[in-house]
């Protein structure tokens, strides 16, 4: 095999061998990568490209071609030393690169075969390097490594042999006798480059097999980290999928609510939340669906049928092309809080409610009468309708008291708050104690005649519950009297005017002879 054939074999292998190497490097899938291979490959494809060129002679192309090839030799080294688990520097590449370049450019200054020397030189101790770090132990343990190594060490001597030949004995290499020994120099290589070739893909493969191995090593370590981390939260944890069905649930979570997690796995969502909270899930699954995330208050079933109250945070999983599929949840359990809040709701209500209620009737006191009538008297300005008041006055208390006592006085004032209250059917009017033995009805909407009618009816029904009062001087049964004005909306007129003119009425009803009503529109 002369020169010529042997580096246009050597230029299209290391150009086919390069082209494969950069599929592999952007294949889709299972992208692999030796580092310096590539620009090996495409430098050796260049410099054996040039040599084809010029066979035998020595000008500026030759030495570009030599500066490539060992340049090429010396990025091998590099790809080798990686494949072998050791790291390449930034300093030994560039460095060794500029030692080629400077170690060419002063072969313009020998003569041959001295010139061929130095080249043969530099080969071989870019073929011994590789050499070396396939010895070492470090990285794969293939028993292609070792044999690899005596393959390049093989061609480092022939190269090293070369180049003694050309540096000691000048008149050995320039005469005809040398041809064999030279000939050896093109056939090694060949045979190097295709050993190396098919060695050092077998090298790359194992060596992309093992970081697959710490690649899901290293992933099943912080799978078990996380398993760790999720199993002693205190939060209970939630993961759906896109149709909101749970893929996880972690043990804190199941325990809550009276679970075990597997049979939590694979319900909706939706399955959990009582009745009177589907509208925050709804709410909540229309937030995720948009990608956004949230902190909601609500409660879950258990498996025996009580609420369990949560701190929800919660997460939207999005793909790559932002499609929602599915989310993640975060549960606080603040259940012994909620009661507490629901607690102090109920008792606030029910303190608002004493603080509105007379204590001794069960009926609406006089701050409830103030409130309501202030209330009544700002609808009445909006509405521009009616509203009537009624005051009532016991008649002849004084006297019933001192003769059958403050007990019976009392008993006689619960009896007359019922009366009122029956009286009274609309949920808007209120019936309230005024003071002392003083009652008094709020009707909004209420014209005087609806009014009338019902003040009728209730001093019908006080004279009809047959109180006896032997002090009264109008019947022997206790008796009221009733002052009733329906206030029709007027800007000059104030709620204390509507009062004072109810009040004015009721006297009047009492200097008429009591028992009686008397009632005016204004
Ligand atoms: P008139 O027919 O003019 O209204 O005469 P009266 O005696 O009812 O009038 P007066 O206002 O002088 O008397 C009201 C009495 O009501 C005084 C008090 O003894 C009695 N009274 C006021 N509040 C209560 C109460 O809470 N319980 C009892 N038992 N009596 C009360
Ligand atoms: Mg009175
Ligand atoms: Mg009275």
């Amino acid at each position: 095999m002369d020169l010529r054939t042997v580096s246009l074999m050597l230029a299209i292998g290391s150009f086919l061998f390069g082209i494969l190497l950069v599929i592999f490097k952007y294949k889709k899938n299972n992208p692999q990568e030796v580092p310096f291979w590539i620009i090996a490959k495409f430098l050796q494809t260049a410099g054996t490209s040039l040599l084809y060129f010029r066979p035998g002679y020595f000008d500026g192309l030759t030495l570009v071609a030599n500066t490539f090839l060992l340049s090429g030799c010396a990025y091998e080294s590099w790809a080798v030393r990686i494949l072998s688990g050791k790291p390449v520097k930034r300093q030994l590449h560039i460095f060794s690169s500029a030692g080629i370049i400077i170690v060419c450019l002063s072969t313009i200054f020998l003569v041959e075969p001295y010139r061929r020397g130095i080249f043969f030189l530099v080969h071989s101790l870019f073929y011994f390097l590789p050499g070396k770090y396939l010895f070492s132990k470090t990285g794969i343990n293939s028993s292609l490594k070792p044999l690899l190594g005596v393959c390049y060490c093989i061609t480092g001597l022939v190269f090293l042999i070369g180049s003694v030949s050309c540096l000691v004995f000048p008149e050995f290499v320039l005469s005809q006798r040398s041809r064999i020994l030279f000939s050896i120099i093109p056939v090694t290589t060949f045979c190097i480059f295709l050993i190396s070739g098919f060695i050092l893909l077998m090298l790359a493969k194992e060596r992309s097999d093992m970081q697959v191995l710490e690649i899901q090593k290293t992933l099943k370590e912080s799978e078990v980290r996380f398993q760790r981390v999720v199993e002693t939260a205190i939060e209970g944890i939630l993961i759906f999928d896109e149709n909101y069905k749970i893929t996880f649930a972690n043990e804190k979570m199941a325990s809550i609510l009276g679970y075990v997690v597997d049979e939590m796995l694979g319900r909706p969502y939706i399955s959990f939340f009582p009745e009177s909270q589907l509208d925050v899930y709804y709410q909540q699954e229309f937030l995720r669906k948009k990608g956004k995330d949230s902190v909601y208050e609500c409660c879950l079933l258990k498996k025996d049928g009580t609420i369990n109250w949560f701190l929800v945070s919660a997460k939207a999983n999005l793909d790559d092309y932002g499609r929602f599929e599915g989310s993640f949840a975060m549960l606080t359990d603040i259940n012994k809080r909620k009661e507490m809040e629901l607690l102090l709701e109920e008792t606030n209500r029910k303190l608002t409610e004493l603080s509105n209620m007379d204590s001794l009737t069960g009926i609406a006191n006089r701050r409830c009468f103030d409130a309501t009538l202030e209330h009544e008297y700002s609808r009445l300005i909006r509405s521009k309708s009616k509203l009537s008041v009624i005051l009532l006055d016991v008649d002849y208390f004084k006297e019933y008291n001192d003769y059958y006592g403050h007990v019976m006085g009392d008993d006689c004032l619960r009896k007359i708050g019922k009366v009122l209250t029956s009286c009274i059917n609309r949920s808007v009017d209120l019936a309230a104690r005024y003071g002392g033995e003083e009652f008094a009805c709020i009707l909004p909407d209420t014209d005087i005649n609806s009014a009338v009618k019902i003040a009728e009816n209730i001093r019908q029904q006080i004279q009809d519950l047959k109180i006896e009062h032997k002090k009264s001087k109008v019947l022997e049964f206790v008796t009221a009297s009733l002052g009733v004005v329906t206030a029709q909306y007027s800007s000059e007129r104030s709620l204390e005017e509507i009062i004072a003119v109810a009040d004015k009425l009721l006297y009047k009803a009492k200097v008429s002879g009591r028992n009686m009503i008397e009632y005016a529109e204004i």
